[in-house]
């Protein structure tokens, strides 16, 4: 393990979350061994389990990740749609929680903590229920999509709310992990968590190889890492010979990392008033922006950012068109390949995986805020106005 912070290493023990000299950001640095695609067992993150770190006596799981990799309809096209959406709670967080509390139940750890923007809530609320461990949430309040709150209710998990974005929450868990050392948390800058959500690569990997660019939206920053490690790992260990371009995807109001790209620099530009409809990407201070910036530059990536309506209009596209349910955040992959085909980042030929991080049904407000006409009619005259439809519209 090593500290991107101050450059400590150590030995790998699943007791460090962050460096034990400097509460840095540590990187977990593993050489697969025997690792090949030709004898794997059963699906989903569990699959991959010779190149998931740590010991594990006891794994909770629920049968996360496995999840499809949809075409589009388009033909000639070689995009992908990598819906994680179709995970236990409806988002890829699932495939980081399997891991990390499986590791805090090996590390005799009795209570489990994580601040959220919503999805991390309820991925941890739904694990730490079946682990039997005590959980507290730290949440922005009034910032969470509806879906993710009555999940985090509904798996009985104990909620804070606190005044200020979601950059204040995951201040405090940071404090109360370090101040009462005995909470285990959940959040992406416990590296564990992203060696479950690196299975996203291998999964692609397996499935149709290694794409030229992966474009995934970016909030806290784990997640471009966590894919960008699982593939560097594949390579590392010849079972594949290139690694896909990381394309991160951030929302206008909140794009500290598109911006410091924009301007070539190394350093995000942090906001405190992050602003988007996208509320799992709505974060001034990603966590672990080293970690990106590691991702982005190794694989001769980017960033770039996309408007509220850009997203507005893409999640609207991607049902209608291909019959996706994404929630906004994860429109926002298809709003940045648009926006990297038009600025000649991309081409359409090239094979592309877009990660669609979480299901439409998490933000219900954002799908009905969507311009419709619902008829409202009597029964007899539903036959007539179907007619007159049909009409019109041919
Ligand atoms: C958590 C989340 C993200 C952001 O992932 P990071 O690892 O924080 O960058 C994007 N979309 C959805 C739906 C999420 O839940
Ligand atoms: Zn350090």
């Amino acid at each position: 393990m090593k500290c991107l912070n101050c450059g400590y290493e150590t030995s790998l023990d699943q007791h460090n979350i962050t460096c034990p000299k400097c509460g840095g950001i540590l990187e977990i640095i593993i050489e697969l061994k025997n690792f090949t695609f030709n004898n794997l067992k059963g699906r989903g993150v569990w699959r991959y389990k010779d190149a998931i770190p740590g010991n594990y006596t006891k794994i909770v799981s629920m049968n996360e990740g496995g999840t499809p990799l949809i075409k589009t309809k388009e033909e000639g096209k070689e995009i992908y749609y990598k819906f994680e959406g179709a995970n236990p709670t409806g988002s890829f967080k699932d495939r980081g929680m399997t891991v990390a509390v499986s590791s805090a139940l090996n590390t005799n750890y009795k209570v489990v903590v994580a601040a959220s923007t919503g999805n991390t809530a309820a991925s941890a609320a739904a694990y730490a229920a079946r682990s039997g461990l005590k959980i507290f949430l730290v949440l922005p309040k009034g910032k969470v999509a509806l879906g993710k709150l009555a999940q985090s209710i509904l798996y009985g998990a104990n909620i804070i709310e606190v005044n200020g974005s979601f950059d204040v929450a995951m201040n405090s868990v940071l404090k109360m992990y370090k101040d009462l050392g005995i909470v285990y948390p959940l959040n992406s800058f416990n590296p564990w968590r992203l060696e479950g959500q690196k299975t996203i690569a291998y999964e692609i990997a397996e499935e149709i190889g290694v794409p030229d660019s992966i474009i995934v939206p970016v909030g806290n920053a784990g997640n471009i890492y966590a894919i960008w490690k699982g593939f560097k790992e594949l390579m590392e260990n010849g079972s594949i010979n290139k690694i896909p371009r990381m394309i991160g995807i951030q929302a206008e109001g909140a794009s500290p990392i598109a911006k410091a790209i924009a301007k070539g620099s190394e350093l995000p530009v942090f906001t405190n008033n992050p602003e988007t409809i996208a509320t799992a990407i709505r974060i001034g201070k990603p966590v672990n922006w080293i970690k990106a910036m590691k991702a982005i530059h190794n694989s001769n990536g980017t960033a770039l950012c996309v408007s509220d309506n850009e997203i507005i209009e893409a999640q609207k596209e991607l049902a209608r068109k291909e019959g996706i349910g994404a929630e906004p955040a994860s429109a926002a992959a298809l709003a940045g390949y648009k926006k990297a085909l038009h600025e000649g980042i991309i081409n359409e030929k090239e094979k592309t995986v877009l990660i669609l991080t979480g299901h439409a049904l998490k933000d219900p407000d954002s799908m009905l805020r969507i311009n419709t006409k619902i008829m409202s009619l009597n029964p007899e005259e539903i036959e007539k106005n179907v007619l007159g439809e049909i009409n019109v519209n041919n």
